[in-house]
């Protein structure tokens, strides 16, 4: 049981105080728990209260019930408010959370439009300004070039000549050889032989001149700054 002074809301309440008939007081509470604890009043002696004589145990069960409802009730509220800011936290992480992730997906697409763009045309990093355009380039210098040029082109020439050379060649020894004589046929095939390696012979000469040239004009893969000049070879 509560004390009667913790139960009447502090120090400044006073109450009549009445049994069988007979009124004392008014006593402040703190003197009617004193009292009661040394037995000079019992429960059920009656207290003026609210207007109205109540004995001293329904007034401690009625303001029981009273407080344990205030307590309750401040209880509740602390609970409400605690749960109310525990959602908002939570509301507050989510949409940082959703926040996060938009700038997350905002920094993806600006990085790809920017790689697709440098797929195209990346930024010339001498001047910053230009863009690098693919061109091919020769390898060697300009004379070595024309060299490759003069190896080149009569070789190609000379590899076509050459075939076509050899097939008419082997053609007409072919019936050479079938029309000669038989004494004479094993001469014949000999100098068949010797022909085919003399066009041969030139045919290989022709090719090697010809891979030669190729090599000296060969190009390569190079990016050149718009703006600027400047060459960088491309990767
Ligand atoms: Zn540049």
């Amino acid at each position: 049981m509560n004390n009667f002074a913790e139960l009447s809301d502090g120090a400044g309440a006073q109450f009549l105080v009445r049994w069988r008939g007979r009124q004392e007081g008014p006593y402040p509470a703190a003197v009617i728990e004193v009292k009661l604890a040394a037995n000079e009043i019992g429960l059920l002696h009656e207290i003026f209260y609210n207007g109205k004589w109540v004995t001293i145990r329904d007034y401690i069960a009625e303001r029981e019930t009273v407080l344990r409802a205030e307590h309750q009730a401040r209880d509740d509220e602390d609970r409400l408010a605690r749960e109310t800011a525990e959602r908002q936290a939570i509301e507050m992480e989510e949409q940082r959370q959703i926040a996060l992730q938009n700038e997350g997906k905002f920094k993806t697409t600006s990085q790809i439009q920017r790689e697709t763009t440098s797929t195209h045309e990346p930024l010339c990093r001498t001047c910053e300004v230009g863009r690098l355009k693919k061109l091919n380039q020769y390898r060697m210098s300009v004379p070595v070039v024309v060299i490759g040029y003069f190896l080149l082109v009569p070789s190609a020439i000379g590899i076509l000549l050459n075939i076509v050379g050899l097939v008419f060649y082997l053609i007409g020894a072919g019936t050479v050889v079938s029309q000669s004589a038989t004494q004479d046929k094993g001469i014949a095939v000999l100098a068949t032989t010797l022909g085919s390696g003399f066009f041969l012979f030139f045919l290989v000469v022709s090719f090697i001149g010809g891979i030669f040239g190729w090599l000296l004009i060969m190009k390569k893969k190079v990016l050149q700054c718009t703006h600027c000049g400047a060459v960088i070879a491309a990767s």
